[in-house]
């Protein structure tokens, strides 16, 4: 089954093409990274995807289903950002589940929802500490656990360790390929850091200038870049 399917997409702001032509399936269950360097429009088809953004051409389907016209929180998908972009004012566990209250989910669901994400995440303790309490690396796994409880189709990260030291990075980045083979979920993770895209992708999109430069396996990017630039991003030393 397709998780995500992109066809054709391009986005302009004004005159200035930030995504060109950009075609892309994501399997379920797939780990997928976009990488490339700041300013190819990374976050841009992110928030396409996500429906933060229209499309100016092309097709988003999530889950076989067009959902160029389906509103961000309809889609099925959760996004993690780079700032964890925590509510200061509302405790751990209000933030977490602050868009189950909203759909209007069940107490009970919420509270299982709740106690699976904060095992999962190791957060039971913190759930009535606020933000300003919490450490960089427990603020974003609060993000990462507001994504989980709603049990996303599909979960959008957009360089979500770029905050956080080396130390906790490293972590962290461990905690979501764990997370990834927990939940059997599609991850689509963008990152301008090699050895984030080396560990966690099953798949790597290269992008360059709002292109795709190229695709495929971490292996076969090392070994087999297309040209100089993959080379430079991911390949083998020359
Ligand atoms: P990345 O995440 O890869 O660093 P972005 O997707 O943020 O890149 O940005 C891609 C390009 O699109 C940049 O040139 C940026 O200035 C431009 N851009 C992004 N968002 C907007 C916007 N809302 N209005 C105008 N230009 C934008
Ligand atoms: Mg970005």
């Amino acid at each position: 089954m397709t998780a995500l399917k992109l066809t054709n997409i391009c986005k302009s702001f004004g005159k200035v093409e930030v995504l060109r032509n950009i075609d892309l399936e994501v399997v379920e269950g797939e780990f997928v990274v976009f990488v490339g360097p700041s300013g190819c429009g990374k976050s841009t088809l992110l928030r396409v995807i996500a429906g933060l953004e229209d499309a100016t051409q092309g097709t988003v389907e999530i889950g076989g289903e067009i959902v160029n016209q389906v509103p961000p929180a309809k889609r099925g998908i959760a996004m993690v950002f780079q700032s964890y972009a925590l509510y200061p004012h509302l405790t751990v566990e209000g933030n977490m589940t602050l868009a189950l209250k909203q759909e209007g989910q069940s107490k009970d669901l919420i509270a299982e929802r709740v106690a699976m994400a904060s095992r999962m995440l190791s957060l039971e303790d913190y759930l009535a500490r606020r933000p300003s309490e919490l450490s960089g690396g427990q603020r974003q796994r609060v993000a990462i656990g507001r994504a989980i409880v709603r049990e996303p189709k599909l979960f959008l990260f957009d360089e979500p360790l770029s905050n956080l030291d080396a130390a906790l990075r490293m972590n962290t980045r461990i905690e979501i390929a764990r997370l990834h083979r927990q939940l059997h979920a599609s991850m689509v993770y963008v990152t301008h850091d090699q050895t984030e895209a080396m560990t966690l992708a099953d798949k790597i999109v290269v992008l360059r200038d709002g292109r795709v430069e190229q695709v495929g396996s971490p292996m076969e990017l090392y070994n087999n870049p297309a040209n100089q630039f993959v080379a430079g991003f991911l390949g083998a030393p020359s």
